[in-house]
């Protein structure tokens, strides 16, 4: 018996993967965080399975569900919104089935963030211009550790995507200021892949008052970042007709062209 810990993905719910779809069918138990999990992922679960939503059970309930379907012997599909490595409690809800000795294992997912730069059209990092996404959340109820606060992150001027943040938007954009520019790029995405998914492009002066006029609340991402404008990059080298790696060998020799 497994406790499966699936990522469902960020809304769509084709963007689930295989493996993850294939166990939601076959699991007795299917056990949902109810609001961020779209139904029809949840749907594939077999007609006698019993499918069961988290949203209002605390830690020691998703345990005991857990337990019941391993004193009868029962796989659990244990789904989850975008991928579990990212703000998913998996950490605290495994240590606690380690000491039951129960079995789990984790079924990757897409991201939001991922989901969102696709909405985007958006490679987060472009040649020289930016090599590296930072993933993280503004301080708010749930604590961030001091030496990763907004600002010492932003200093590196990579690609900032930032999770439950949404509602801290003043305070973000404050804290940006600080280190960036009043027209350095920001981008707010609602509900990546949904249906009613929305996209405000703005700048550190204006996204305020357009996530205010939009009325975004929830389930959105902001990515902060040189790339959502910059136009003058490199070619990378991956694709670059001077360059070898270990499916290709270079047709320019380095220094001639
Ligand atoms: N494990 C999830 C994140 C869970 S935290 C993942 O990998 O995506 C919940 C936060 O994720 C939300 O506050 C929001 O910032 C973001 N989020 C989840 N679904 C989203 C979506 N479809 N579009 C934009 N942001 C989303």
């Amino acid at each position: 018996m497994t406790v499966y810990f699936i990522g469902a993905g960020p809304g769509d719910p084709d963007l689930i993967t295989v493996k993850g779809a294939k166990l939601v069918e076959r699991c007795p138990v299917v056990l949902y965080t109810g609001s961020l999990v779209p139904a029809e992922v949840v749907g594939r679960a077999k007609d006698d399975a019993l499918v069961l939503s988290s949203e209002a059970m605390d830690l020691d309930e998703i345990i005991a569900v857990c337990k019941e379907a391993h004193d009868k012997g029962q796989d659990v599909a244990r789904v989850q919104t975008g991928d579990l490595s990212i703000y998913s409690s998996l950490a605290e809800t495994t240590r606690r089935l380690d000491v039951l000795e129960i079995d789990w294992q984790v079924i990757p997912g897409v991201s939001s963030f991922q989901a969102s730069a696709a909405a985007l059209g958006l490679e987060l990092t472009l040649p020289e211009v930016c090599q590296t996404i930072i993933l993280s959340r503004a301080s708010g109820r749930t604590p961030v550790p001091d030496k990763e606060n907004l600002k010492s992150l932003a200093r590196h001027e990579a690609t900032l995507c930032l999770f439950l943040s949404i509602s801290l938007i003043r305070k973000v954009v404050r804290e940006l200021k600080d280190v960036y520019p009043s027209d350095w790029p920001i981008a707010v995405v609602e509900k990546a892949s949904h249906p009613e998914q929305r996209i405000l492009r703005g700048t550190l002066d204006t996204i305020t008052e357009q996530v205010e006029a939009a009325g975004i609340k929830s389930t959105a991402m902001i990515i902060v970042s040189k790339v959502l404008k910059e136009q003058d990059f490199n070619d990378s080298r991956l694709y670059a007709n001077n360059f070898s790696h270990g499916f290709r060998r270079a047709r320019v020799v380095e220094g001639e062209s």
